[in-house]
C-alpha cells in the first residue's frame, strides 16, 4: 500500500517503544527494536516502503549506521536493488570519502566507499535511516551520495521529529518523506 491509514500509522508508532533519558538525561529514546520483533509491524512497514518506492528506478538503497542498515537493506533486497552503507569514520575498509557535521558537543563523521556506485555515475540512490532529529547525519550523508557521484533521489525516514527542523536541512540536497511524525 502506497499510502497508510491513520490506523495503520497509530499502529506502527504504537510498535516503537520509547525510552527515558536514553543514551543521556533530557533524550526520548525511540526504540524501534519494538517493531522489528513484531513481525506485523515490520512487514506492514516494508511492504509501504517497497510499493512507494518500487516504481521510481532505484539502482541503491543507502543505509545510515547503524539502524538504516536494518530497514535500508531489508528494502534493497524487496526492490531487487544494491545496498550501501554509510558508516561513523574509520570503520570502512576500503577507499573513502567523509563528511563532518556538527553535533551538540563537538563534531562527527560519516563515510562512505568511493567506489559505492560500482562507478555508475548518476546511479539512483535512496536515503534511509530510522529516524530524523536535528538533519545533521541525514544532510552529511546526502552530500556524500552527491560526492560518491550518486543521485539521491529521496530521503526516507521512519520517524521524523518535527520539532527540530532536520527537514529543512535536506532542502537543498534532496527530496524527503517520513513514515511517522512527531510533533
Ligand atoms: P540527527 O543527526 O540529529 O538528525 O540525529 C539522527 C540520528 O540520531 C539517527 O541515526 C537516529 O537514529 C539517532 N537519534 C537521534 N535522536 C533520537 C531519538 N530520540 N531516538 C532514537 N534515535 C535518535
Amino acid at each position: 500500500m502506497k499510502t497508510l491509514t491513520e490506523d495503520q500509522k497509530k499502529y506502527l508508532m504504537d510498535s516503537i517503544r520509547e525510552i527515558p533519558d536514553f543514551p543521556k538525561p533530557g533524550i526520548l529514546f525511540k526504540d524501534i527494536t519494538t517493531l522489528l520483533n513484531n513481525s506485523e509491524a515490520f512487514n506492514l512497514l516494508m511492504e509501504h516502503l517497497t510499493a512507494r518506492y518500487q516504481e521510481k528506478n532505484l539502482d541503491f538503497v543507502a543505509g545510515i549506521e547503524s539502524r538504516g542498515f536494518i530497514f535500508g537493506a531489508a528494502l534493497a533486497a524487496k526492490l531487487g536493488v544494491g545496498f550501501v552503507p554509510i558508516r561513523k569514520k574509520g570503520k570502512l575498509p576500503g577507499t573513502t570519502i567523509g563528511e563532518k557535521y556538527a553535533l551538540e558537543y563537538g563534531v562527527d563523521e560519516v563515510e562512505i566507499h568511493i567506489d559505492a556506485f560500482r562507478g555508475r555515475e548518476g546511479a539512483r540512490v535512496l536515503l534511509i535511516d530510522d529516524l530524523i532529529a536535528t538533519g545533521g547525519t541525514a544532510e552529511a550523508a546526502a552530500k556524500l551520495i552527491r560526492d560518491a557521484k550518486g543521485e539521491c533521489v529521496e530521503a526516507c525516514f521512519l520517524i521524523d521529529l518535527t520539532f527540530l527542523g532536520g527537514k529543512e536541512k535536506l532542502k537543498p540536497l534532496t527530496s524527503f518523506y517520513s513514515v511517522l511524525e512527531v510533533v
